[in-house]
């Protein structure tokens, strides 16, 4: 199943198009989304109706309003090499705040500063869930979905110790779609790969399974602490590649355009413009 939240209602998206869940009978409100997960798969499996054009510039972000959003630092080791960090015990974590969310082919305002691009791929808890060991790490996520961990460099490394989560908070900031994709979709949920395009050229190409803390482990790791709710998102770390490392640096203007893609995902566009 592919769920999007297209213009406010819940929708399948398909290769045709897209069915507005009221056409089996559900409640077509985001927020509804979880209570109604196992029925809404068991729907969509049956191919339930037409499906109908869209405008891609209608899909909001699939989940407007999580509780929790985690986010992870330096889960990739080329990446870490490149942010000039030791590999990290266990994992680093910080929050994006849920207002920072935006949709997959928004047009996002830049601040002023240095924006840079972060393509991760998101775990979309869909289960109540504390204290989940390793091995189960995979149960409550019902999703994944592409993801965006946008962020100004300046901001997000002020200070000693530097406090990631309002650099990468700005309107905007964390898109996330174009659907959630089930996993049931997915030929291999932990190997999936990941390219970050800007402008035409590559920037990032990884592979999920190069993660130092795979998805079982960071779900262990953070519901050792957290209690985990439906709705909650997990962005679980950015390849190599990014503009602040590169020399010499480079960072997002209104003139760029960003296509994030992880395969069996999908992918989203974004352009951007200067934040009044
Ligand atoms: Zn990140």
């Amino acid at each position: 199943m592919r769920i999007a939240n297209l213009a406010g209602r819940l929708a399948l998206l398909t290769a045709d198009g897209a069915i507005d869940v009221a056409t089996g009978g559900f409640d077509t409100d985001p927020a509804a989304l979880f209570r109604q997960w196992d029925a809404l798969l068991g729907w969509a499996a049956d191919d339930p109706a037409t499906a109908v054009p869209y405008k891609e510039s209608d899909l909001l972000p699939p989940v407007p309003e999580p509780r929790q959003i985690f986010a992870v630092a330096l889960n990739y080791r080329p990446h870490t090499a490149e942010a000039g960090y030791e590999e990290p015990a266990e994992p680093l974590v910080f929050t994006k705040f849920p207002t920072c969310l935006t949709g997959p082919y928004a047009t996002v305002g830049l601040p002023p500063g240095h924006v840079d691009w972060e393509l991760e791929m998101v775990a979309v808890i869909g289960r109540e869930a504390y204290r989940v060991p390793e091995e189960k790490g995979w149960d409550p996520v019902v999703a994944v979905t592409v993801g965006q961990d946008l962020s100004e460099r300046i901001v997000q490394l002020t200070g000693r110790p530097a406090q990631f989560s309002l650099g990468k908070s700005f309107p905007g900031f964390g898109p996330v779609g174009p659907a959630l994709v089930s996993l049931d979709e997915l030929a291999d949920r932990d190997d999936l790969e990941l390219t970050c395009v800007l402008n035409g050229e590559a920037v990032q190409h990884d592979r999920t399974s190069n993660m130092i803390f795979p998805v079982p482990k960071l779900v262990a790791y953070l519901s050792a602490i957290c209690p985990l709710r439906p709705g909650d998102l997990i962005f679980t770390g950015t390849p190599a590649g990014v503009g602040n490392r590169r020399t010499p640096q480079r960072f997002l203007t209104p003139d760029d355009t960003l296509v994030s893609r992880i395969s069996g995902l999908g992918e989203m566009r974004h352009t951007f413009r200067s934040a009044p």
